[in-house]
């Protein structure tokens, strides 16, 4: 994929970038290095006071930023600019709980080591290596950025192809907020140069975003250089309505669950399982409310769903739903592409989605939601788990026994009750199953990336 700004409202190719050469991305390896050593010797406050300062950057740029964020992948205005903001606030909450987050553990009673003194300490472990989608060009990258600078490591950014502009601003944040020069770095290369800078022994570990072959191809590689990853990869998380629910909020919240960011998030709500008594129901003013979103420029303000990010973007899911037309499934709304230049695409329900079809296993990466009959509570169980993902999930019912039931028993890295999902930086996010490994936020996303170093003196 060439690297490049290409505008998904219009198919207008804005701006094409030529990538690093072997001799700029060792260069940036180098630099990468150098300010690892030099920010390992600070202190939390220091880079407490520059990650602060980073914050205040985003804030102050927030409107050029939002719109660059909607240009490159077409996420409304409104949308666009409060992920800068949450960005500023991620990188707040690390630059305040840091510290506290890796503050030594000294073991209560050392004697029963024979020990004088004995506990853990975090310590950093160097060069990290991001690589990142487009589909929250800001946000996916500055949930990694704040913990790891924070904990006195280096960051490279390989960021998606079709993201570079949003990449070369967050190649230079870091320094003019007055981190060591190096200490983020972006590299404008292919995914299939990748390989070569993970594998370089300056290099530590990986965190990668993306889909689910990419995730695999990256843990191969770490795997064999014996590297720490993380990884957070796709889902299709279910979205349970049991006959207790407020049937109207649980509507409301399935529509944004579902098209938030034109329907490309790892985190949006993509199985619909509804239980038989309110099925009808539940199905109905959901339906309604999906046909009356907006579709249009995301610049618009007045725009709900905006384009998908990249043509093959939406031909993958104009494929899904007609393989899954053609086998039966019912449409209840949209399943259209609309009459106009970039690469829109209705947002959608069906129902009678059955095992035999692409939407009943793979993951609709835009505004297509899929309604599942269920017959029972072990019914909908078995639908919500009857996927290889296990990202996150929500179940809504008022019936205080019954949530208990799908908290235990569903297999997914969150379940959110009588809500929908979401990324906060004071919770854990992450998958199980195929949908990754490890976790990002909160105190547990700052501690991948560290050397929990075991201490004994006697
Ligand atoms: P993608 O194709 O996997 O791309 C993601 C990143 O990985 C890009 O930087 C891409 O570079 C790079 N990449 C692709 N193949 C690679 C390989 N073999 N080796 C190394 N790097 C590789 O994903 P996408 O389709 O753009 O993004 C959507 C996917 O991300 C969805 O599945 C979504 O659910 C998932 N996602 C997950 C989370 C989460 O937190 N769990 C959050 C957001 C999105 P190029 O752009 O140069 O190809």
């Amino acid at each position: 994929m060439a690297i490049a700004t290409i505008n998904p409202t219009t198919g207008v190719t804005e701006q094409t970038f030529e990538a690093h050469t072997d001799a700029e991305v060792e260069d940036r390896i180098a630099q990468a290095q150098s300010a690892y050593e030099t920010l390992r010797q600070t202190s939390f406050a220091q880079r407490a006071g520059w990650m602060r300062r980073a914050a205040d950057l985003l804030e102050e740029e927030v409107e050029r930023l939002g719109r660059l964020i909607t240009l490159e992948m077409g996420r409304p205005l409104a949308g666009a600019r409060a992920e800068v903001l949450k960005s500023a606030k991620g990188l707040r909450f690390y630059a305040d709980h840091a510290e506290e987050f890796l503050a030594p553990e000294p073991l209560a009673d050392p004697s029963v080591v024979g020990a004088s003194a004995a506990g853990t300490r975090y310590a950093p472990i160097g060069i990290v290596l991001a690589v990142m989608p487009w589909n929250y060009p800001l946000w996916q990258v500055l949930r990694f950025a704040g913990p790891a600078l924070m904990a006195g490591n280096a960051g490279l950014l390989k960021h998606a192809s079709n993201v570079p502009q949003s990449a070369i601003y967050l190649d230079t944040l870091f320094e003019r907020a007055g981190f060591p020069a190096g200490a983020f770095r972006t590299l404008l290369i292919p995914a299939s140069r990748v390989e070569g800078v993970l594998r370089d022994g300056r290099v530590k570990a990986a965190t990668l975003t993306g889909s689910e072959p990419a995730g695999r191809s990256l843990a191969a590689i770490a795997g064999s250089e014996v590297k720490h990853v993380v990884l957070e990869l796709g889902g299709s998380d279910p979205f349970i309505v049991m006959p207790s629910a407020d049937l109207e909020r649980a509507a409301t919240v399935a529509v944004t669950a579902r098209n938030q960011n034109n329907g490309q998030s790892c985190i949006a709500a993509k199985r619909f399982i509804v239980h038989a008594d309110v099925y009808d129901e539940f199905t109905r003013l959901f339906a309604e409310q999906v046909a009356a979103l907006t579709v249009g420029d995301p610049f618009d303000e007045g725009t709900d769903v905006g384009p998908i990010a990249t043509q093959s973007g939406r031909d993958e899911l104009e494929e899904q739903v007609a393989d899954a037309v053609a086998k039966g499934a019912h449409l209840l709304t949209g399943g259209t592409v609309p009459e106009r230049d970039g690469w829109f695409y209705e947002p959608t329900v069906l129902e009678g989605v059955t095992p035999e079809m692409r939407l009943y296993l793979e993951e609709a990466f835009g505004p297509v939601a899929a309604v599942y009959r269920a017959a029972s509570r072990e019914d909908a169980l078995r639908l919500a788990n009857g996927t290889t993902f296990g990202l996150s999930s929500a179940v809504w019912t008022r019936d205080e026994e019954e949530r208990e039931w799908f908290i235990d028993r569903l297999d997914a890295g969150a379940v959110f009750v009588n809500g929908m999902t979401a990324s906060y930086p004071e919770l854990p996010f992450g998958g199980v199953k195929d949908s990754g490994v490890g976790r990002e936020l909160a105190a547990a996303g700052i501690r991948e990336f560290c050397n929990l170093k075991t201490v004994w003196e006697g």
